[in-house]
């Protein structure tokens, strides 16, 4: 390609993005559901959350599911001012294997980040996991879509999670579906501290 029809090419590029930047003129905070079996949902919900605090903005965090574990991510960004943290205090559902309890200690967390989903000082929420609360009936869809839905203007919601619930591919504003091609798990090598937690 020689520079005139380089430089053609560009223009008429910069001219269809500025024509988008243009017609992309509404300001509000937006729900993201980051779903699938690939690796890549909670450090991406994590990595979205580190950019909010580098911009000094107010994040909370719900760990559902896998609470109890050690999670560099949870050890980076707790101790940190403006990021606030509520952690589900049970192992995966398979090991307890106790339905009542695993429901319990769902709701608990839920009532717990509830108020951060109604209040305008908050500017992100990362709800990492929460589509096997929904999916495993600890907690009612409606319930949860009506506080997603409800929640200030401006606030970003992010939810993490395989499986996601109908409910949520309908009112989330982006959404990543991420697919597995390939995971190291599957050729027999060990979950890795950094890595995987
Ligand atoms: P990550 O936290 O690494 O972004 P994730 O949130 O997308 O992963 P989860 O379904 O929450 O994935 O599972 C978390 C753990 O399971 C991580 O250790 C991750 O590496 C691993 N994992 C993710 N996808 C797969 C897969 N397709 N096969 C096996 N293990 C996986
Ligand atoms: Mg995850």
């Amino acid at each position: 390609m020689n520079d005139d029809k380089y430089k053609a090419r560009m223009q008429r590029k910069k001219d269809h993005i500025d024509q988008r930047i243009k017609s992309a003129s509404e300001e509000r905070g937006i729900l993201i559901l980051l779903t699938g079996n690939g690796k890549g949902k909670s450090t991406s919900g994590f990595g979205n959350v580190c950019r909010a605090v580098g911009h000094g903005m107010r994040c909370v965090v719900a760990q559902f599911i896998k609470g109890q574990w050690d999670s560099g991510e949870r050890n980076l960004l707790e101790p940190m001012p403006n990021v606030e943290f509520h952690v589900m205090a049970t192992d995966f559902t398979w090991n307890t294997q106790d339905r009542t309890y695993d429901t319990l200690k769902a709701r608990e967390t839920w009532q717990a980040v509830l108020p951060a989903l109604s209040s305008p000082d908050v500017d992100l929420v990362l709800l990492d996991e929460l589509t096997y609360i929904v999916k495993l009936g600890y907690l009612p869809e409606e319930e949860v879509l009506e506080a997603l839905q409800n929640r200030p203007a401006m606030q970003t919601v992010i939810i993490t999670g395989r499986n996601a619930p109908q409910g949520f591919y309908d009112i989330a504003d982006t959404i990543s579906d991420i697919r597995s091609e390939r995971h190291a798990f599957d050729q027999g090598i060990k979950a890795r501290k950094g890595i995987d937690w």
